[in-house]
């Protein structure tokens, strides 16, 4: 998704005040691994009968202790490291909140019954330092994990179910936020795009298209989808995927990928 000038990192800021008060369901102490999904969590590898959509969402090094101190950049929250080198419930809540909470509800509305793991994963050498802020991020990514998948014990490539989306601090690429494989399994973002920046790449993971998004008519303004490529500043994000955008994550949930195994591909191809 392409950037425009949002001050997410300074709402982070004063959500992470207000988040002080609780801590993040389902963490499991002495893991290296933050479950968010509580009492749902499962083993990683074990997949259960029925195989869950399953968000794996990585925050870069960058992201849990940015280089950038707040007295250089009014902006830049700043998360300190626990005692035990992990960082703060308080991070993953706020980022929770901000960017994925919302989205999880709408996902569960579409796919009742279905389940749907969301675990946050902090701290891995090889996967969560890597380079970035550059054009080819997402294939850096997707290389890392090539290469310490199976190091981690990541189910990468069990299942197309499986999502890995790495968080960064900041742009993926000249004015681009966000970049994914349409109906692969990696995408970036950058905590520097709008609050649907996680829901819009995933997006394209499970199928849906900036062709399918659309504007619509509130009461009193209008709002544009989650889809959309290149959001108007002064339109509301509906917080929302249209009605065809959400037949088409149905549909892949539920049949698979079309697009890359049409065309012989892994995955396909790069998008904002
Ligand atoms: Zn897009």
């Amino acid at each position: 998704m392409p950037m425009f000038p949002r001050l997410a990192l300074g709402l982070l800021a004063c959500l992470g005040a207000s988040a002080a008060l609780g801590a993040a369901p389902g963490t499991a102490p002495g893991s290296p691994y933050v479950h968010i999904t509580g009492a749902d969590e499962i083993p990683l590898m074990e997949t259960g009968e029925v195989t869950p959509l399953r968000l794996f969402i990585f925050l870069h090094d960058d992201v849990v202790n940015p280089p950038v101190s707040p007295a250089d950049d009014p902006f830049m929250f700043h998360a300190a490291l626990g005692d035990d080198g992990r960082p703060p419930d308080t991070l993953i809540k706020t980022i929770h909140d901000g960017y994925i909470g919302w989205w999880l509800d709408e996902l569960q509305q579409m796919l009742p019954g279905q389940p749907i793991r969301v675990t946050y994963l902090t701290d891995m050498p090889g996967l969560t330092d890597i380079r970035h802020g550059h054009d080819e991020t997402l294939a850096d990514w997707s290389f890392a994990l090539r290469r310490f998948a199976e190091v981690y014990g990541l189910p990468w490539m069990a299942s197309y179910r499986n999502k890995f989306i790495l968080l960064v601090p900041e742009n993926v690429g000249f004015l681009s936020a966000g970049k994914a494989y349409g109906e692969g399994a990696e995408a970036v973002a950058s905590l520097t795009g709008p609050w649907n920046i996680v829901a819009h790449e995933v997006g394209h993971l499970l199928g849906a298209t900036h062709e399918d998004a659309e504007t619509r008519a509130t009461d009193w303004w209008w709002c544009q989808t989650t889809m959309t490529a290149i959001p108007v500043p002064f339109l509301n994000s509906c917080y929302a995927y249209s009605a065809a955008n959400r037949r088409r994550i149905q549909d892949y949930y539920h049949l698979g990928p079309a697009l890359p195994r049409a065309q012989g591909q892994v995955a396909g191809p790069v998008v904002d």
